[in-house]
């Protein structure tokens, strides 16, 4: 009898799965887990060009992997 109530992730606003069942958690899936880590990559890293949004990012790596 636990309902937790439904985190939406911090990327894309999405309802994330609780983390029981998502390893990505609090994120709703690994791409956009991948899209945060990047946020702070790209703030470590100097970066020539404009920065990326989190979206073109997310895009990106959708294209990647599929
Ligand atoms: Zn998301």
């Amino acid at each position: 009898m636990s309902s937790q109530p439904q985190k939406s992730c911090p990327i894309c606003d999405n309802d994330a799965p609780p983390r029981s069942e998502n390893k990505a958690f609090p994120f709703c899936s690994k791409r956009c887990k991948a899209v945060d880590l990047g946020k702070w990559l790209g703030g470590q890293y100097a970066v020539p060009g404009p920065p990326a949004s989190p979206h073109d990012i997310a895009q990106e790596l959708t294209n990647k992997s599929d």
